[in-house]
Parts: C-alpha cells; sequence; structure tokens
C-alpha cells in the first residue's frame, strides 16, 4: 500500500452550534486526524493557551505573515484576523494524517478554490432557542454581545448551502457519529483510496 496523504476537512458553524466539543471530541477518539491550530489577532479567552487553541499575533505580526505569504488562507472575521497557516497543515497531511480546519466560510471559500478535494461540513444548532440558550450559558458575555452574536450567527448560516455535509448538532453523541460517517466516506472515495490501492489496481487491471 501506498502512503497516502492526509484527507482536508473544513468545519464551519456559526458561533454557539458546538463545534468546537465535536472537533475535541473527534480528536481524543482518533490518533490519525489532527486540527489546525490558526493565528488569530484576538486576545485569549479565559483558559485558552497559546499554540494550543490558536497562535496569538498582534495585527503587525499577523500582516508580516499575510506579507511572507505563509497563510494558506486568511480572513478577517467580526473584528479581528484569523489564518491558517501554511505550516500548520502540510507536514500532516504529507504525513498521511486528516487535519481538520474550524474556519469561517470566507476561509471555507478560498480552501475550495486551493484545494478542490477538501471536503467542507457545517454544523447547525438544534433550534434558534436553543442557540440562544448555549450562548447566554457561556455567561462570559452580556446581553448585547449576545445579541450581536447571534446576528453573526445568522450571517455565518446564510452560506450553509456551499457546504458539502449539513450535521444538526442536537444530540452530540449522534452530531459525532455523523462527522465519522463522513470522514470514513472521504477515506473510502476512490480519490484517496486509487493512491492507497495503487499496487492492486495496477496487479488487477494488468
Ligand atoms: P473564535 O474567535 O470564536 O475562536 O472564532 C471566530 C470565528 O473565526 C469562527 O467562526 C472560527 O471558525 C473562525 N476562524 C478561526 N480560525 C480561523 C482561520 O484560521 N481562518 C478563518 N477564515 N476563520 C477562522
Amino acid at each position: 500500500m501506498s502512503q497516502v496523504r492526509g484527507n482536508l476537512f473544513i468545519l464551519s458553524a456559526p458561533s454557539g452550534a458546538g463545534k468546537s466539543s465535536l472537533i475535541n471530541a473527534l480528536l481524543q477518539q482518533h490518533s490519525d486526524m489532527q486540527v489546525s491550530v490558526s493565528h488569530t489577532t484576538r486576545a485569549p479567552r479565559p483558559g485558552e493557551q497559546n499554540a494550543k487553541h490558536y497562535h496569538f499575533v498582534s495585527e503587525a505580526e499577523f500582516k508580516t505573515l499575510i506579507d511572507n505569504d505563509d497563510f494558506f488562507e486568511w480572513a478577517q472575521v467580526f473584528d479581528n484576523y484569523y489564518g491558517t497557516s501554511k505550516a500548520a497543515i502540510e507536514q500532516q497531511l504529507a504525513n498521511g494524517i486528516d487535519v481538520f480546519l474550524d474556519i469561517d466560510w470566507q476561509g471555507a471559500r478560498q480552501v475550495r478554490e486551493l484545494a478542490p478535494d477538501v471536503t467542507t461540513i457545517f454544523i447547525l444548532p438544534p433550534s434558534k432557542a436553543e442557540l440562544e440558550n448555549r450562548l447566554t450559558n457561556r455567561g462570559q458575555d452580556s446581553a448585547d454581545v449576545i445579541a450581536g452574536r447571534m446576528a453573526k450567527a445568522q450571517s455565518e448560516t446564510s452560506h450553509f448551502d456551499e457546504y458539502d455535509y449539513l450535521v444538526v448538532n442536537d444530540d452530540f453523541d449522534t452530531a459525532l457519529a455523523e462527522i465519522e460517517t463522513i470522514v470514513k466516506a472521504k477515506r473510502l472515495s476512490i480519490s484517496a483510496q486509487r493512491v492507497k490501492h495503487n499496487e492492486l489496481i495496477h496487479d488487477l487491471l494488468k
């Protein structure tokens, strides 16, 4: 069997859909999956660690990275810059690791252009009321901030039909299993399997 490049996946969702928890659970259960650590100019939230959750950088540092062509994709999301560095994904893909990008719809558009084989997944909360509940339960923000988040969630959600797959995160384990199914299907696709089983196919066709 030949070494197959890892597959690239994008997970996008409105804030509060439970995307981070789903990604964490995936990584815990699958050692052959990684999430790319993005760069951002936003300040760390309580509990967030540099180089684990994000590479936290200044706006000047971010712009230097843009000028040096170090980003695979980048976007301004709300009031801050976010970007996926080429370094964050290349080595892992080359080593056959499946890489998840937790990025917004603007980043997803760029990646589709650069890597048409990317598999894109959009995650929805089960209802507007539950979304509001989840954003409120975080307890870190004022009512104004939550109202702002709801508006931004609607704006992010309006791009759902640019994606390949839609997962509704009502029951967590069901949503997780659905994402795992998408990953498994991608691993069984002709584009992945023809490289992995190159020798077998060659042998059978000769
Ligand atoms: P947060 O500040 O809540 O961590 O993330 C805000 C939004 O930025 C989320 O929708 C998240 O997916 C998006 N985001 C995080 N990292 C990146 C990135 O590297 N590129 C792009 N385009 N969006 C990102």
